[in-house]
């Protein structure tokens, strides 16, 4: 245990997407840090076409609830999809890390993004490359795979890690059964629980269950992918 302070991170529903004809939200996470509130991604505040063509959304944006964007020190996008950059605009003035590989692809490869979103009025954002200790116990670590520029947010809360996993697995079957680098880097870091974007409760080992309390779409062990 750090006895000196605690970590906690807390999910906030921000938007729930239809695919393939279920309902999957959209979360981002808040990280209390004695040195400042970290938020990781920002979902979305509005409707664009293209992200309605494709998901149908109902939006809850962090500036429609009851949630003080003025309270946020500092931004991470884990990458820069739409449903995790759409709230961007929100934290102009704020430094907004992510990796420089995910801003430079979010910017030159066309259908990636939209691209307004990222590139909102007055954005600070701060490329990273490679890892990076955010604040003490707060590590940005990269995991290419669902986007080449994709990072994980790894939370030291005193015994293992807590791990913010943006859209590196989407469901929990990623997680039970990593099938990729990125998902087994994941595992690889011992986490005591995995925040996921598009899941409402975190992930945690298999063996730390006395029984089965993942939602019904980790259950069905369909594969799944989304933006
Ligand atoms: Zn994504």
């Amino acid at each position: 245990m750090n006895p000196d302070f605690a970590i906690t991170v807390t999910p906030i529903v921000v938007a729930e997407l239809l695919v393939e004809g279920e309902v999957m939200p959209v979360c981002v996470h808040v990280i209390d840090h004695p040195d400042g509130r970290v938020l990781v991604d920002t979902g979305m505040t509005e409707l664009h076409p293209a992200v309605v063509a494709a998901f149908n959304p109902r939006l809850f944006p962090l500036n429609e609830q009851d949630f003080d964007v003025a309270g946020i020190d500092i931004v991470v996008n884990t990458h820069l999809h739409a449903d995790h950059c759409g709230g961007n605009h929100l934290f102009a003035g704020r430094p907004i890390y992510v990796q420089r590989r995910e801003l430079d692809d979010a910017r030159r490869e066309d259908d990636y993004t939209i691209r307004e979103w990222v590139d909102a009025p007055d954005l600070q954002y701060v490329p990273v490359d490679g890892e990076l200790e955010l604040l003490p116990g707060i590590r940005l670590v990269p995991a290419p795979g669902h986007t080449p520029g994709s990072q994980l947010v790894v939370v030291e809360t005193g015994g293992r890690p807590v791990v913010i996993c943006g859209d590196t697995a989407v469901w929990f079957g990623e997680l039970d059964e990593p099938r990729v680098e990125a998902q087994r880097r994941i595992r690889a870091l011992d986490p005591e629980q995995v925040w996921l974007a598009h899941v409402h409760e975190p992930w945690r080992p298999r063996a730390a269950h006395a029984e089965d309390h993942r939602p019904a779409e980790a259950r069905d062990g369909r594969d799944r992918s989304t933006d």
